[in-house]
């Protein structure tokens, strides 16, 4: 069996849909799981409807609501010729589900109501897909992923119960394939109570990797606007190009440095089952694109660049001189992981450690009351990481020049920059 995965951009309106039909339907005769996205941008509408929810502006909600039932609407319109077909429904009344939000949810935390609206975006795209592909007489099973995937209560960041969640994908998924084309959502769960949940934004390649692992796909296509993995963003980089062969490490590791080509967390199932993860463009759907599995690195992998913005930087001293030893490192360290927050860089001297992390006011201003305390502590807003995996001396001047670095960490294959963004 397989496992593709297509993403906003594969869907946004509704020619892009039935180029996805096109390729679902070239491969109709297989045993088939299709996770896919929310339209286009619709999941960060849907954020800011949430943070409407949460602030009680209910106009401001209805208002995008309506903004948002009349896109999708639009596209089913083009989609499916038959007015009175079951879509229009089915549609209506998921759009009449989020504008109840309010009635439905206490607004009193946000994570969860952030959840419980955000999800929406999978349900109304899949429904849609469905929809059209039935038009195509295919013969397909609209599966609420929520029934299948379950994850603790940790919302917008939860954690797979995957014992949970293999036993009702063999259970009710398992059996269908072959007989159905299964079209479900990425990015959703729910939790044991059934309150739904979601898997932190771009997860659905993340959903598409737990059907792979627990269905022991023989493979997973990621279908993208991209031919393949690039060895940099190309709206930074117009000159990168495409990696044919990669290994899961190195994957981890791009994706780790914050590449944004694959959600971090979707190679390890695949690779805990040794399942072959292909990168391909669905624009040319004909082409190979990248493949990623267990294969030495090909040895003229180009130098590989990663910048992520966004970044604070932390420097963390000693109040009373004493050094940055174990006990300290160890402390700060845990109060990161207390607050689940990913260092993109650390490095610590004699009685300083420096630490830079994705910015999250929310985040930040809690690890500064819990650490203030014991440490001075210096935040400099506004920093970048650049990382070049497989770097050389030409590739490191090019990008470094006119840069105010302030910190280099270099290790054999991985060199990383911390500057001021200008
Ligand atoms: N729709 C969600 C997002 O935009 C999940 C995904 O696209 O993978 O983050
Ligand atoms: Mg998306």
């Amino acid at each position: 069996m397989k496992v593709f995965k297509f993403g906003g951009a594969s869907v946004k309106d509704a020619a892009s849909m039935m180029n996805v039909a096109n390729i679902i339907n070239q491969y109709k005769d297989l045993e088939l799981v299709v996770v896919i996205s929310a339209l286009g941008k619709t999941t960060n509408a849907l954020e800011e409807i949430a943070q409407d929810f949460f602030k009680q502006d209910l106009d401001a909600a209805r208002q995008k609501i309506d903004k948002l039932e009349q896109q999708h609407e639009t596209i089913v319109k083009e989609l499916v010729k038959d007015a009175d077909a079951r879509i229009f429904v089915e549609l209506k009344k998921l759009f009449n589900q989020l504008r109840q939000t309010n009635e439905l949810f206490k607004a009193d935390n946000f994570n969860f109501l952030y959840d419980q609206v955000v999800s929406m975006g999978e349900l109304f795209s899949t429904r849609i897909i469905a929809a059209y592909l039935e038009t195509l007489k295919l013969s397909v099973l609209w599966l609420d992923a929520r029934t299948v995937v379950k994850t603790d209560t940790a919302y917008r960041e939860p954690k797979i119960n995957w014992e949970e969640t293999r036993e009702r994908i063999l259970d009710g998924v398992k059996p269908q394939l072959g007989k159905k084309i299964i079209i479900t959502q990425g990015f959703i769960g729910s939790t044991s109570s059934n309150h739904t949940t979601t898997l932190g934004r771009e997860g659905s390649d993340f959903t598409a990797a737990i059907f792979s692992n627990i269905l022991e796909a023989e493979e997973q296509v990621i279908w993208k606007d991209v031919p393949g993995v690039l060895n940099a963003n190309p709206q930074l980089f117009p000159n990168a190009v495409k990696i044919s062969k990669l290994n899961y490490e190195e994957a981890v590791e791009m994706t780790y440095y914050g590449a944004q080509v694959i959600h971090p967390k979707t190679i390890k199932p695949l690779q805990n089952k040794n399942i072959p993860l292909h990168v391909r463009s669905f624009i040319e759907s004909d082409k190979p694109g990248t493949i990623i599995h267990n294969t030495p690195l090909p040895a003229d992998i180009p130098p590989i660049i990663v910048i992520k913005s966004n970044q604070v930087l932390l420097w963390f001293s000693t109040k009373d001189f004493s050094f940055m030893a174990e006990k300290n490192l160890g402390h700060i360290i845990e109060e990161f992981s207390t607050l689940r927050i990913k260092t993109n860089v650390m490095q610590n001297a004699a009685i300083s450690m420096a630490v830079c992390i994705d910015y999250n006011e929310a985040k930040l201003s809690e690890l500064i009351h819990f650490l203030e305390p014991q440490y001075n502590i210096r935040v400099e807003k506004k920093v970048e990481v650049l990382t070049i995996r497989h770097y050389n001396d030409k590739i490191v001047t090019e990008l470094t020049a006119g840069k105010d670095i302030v910190i280099t960490q270099k290790t054999n294959d991985t060199v990383q920059f911390v500057y001021g963004k200008k």
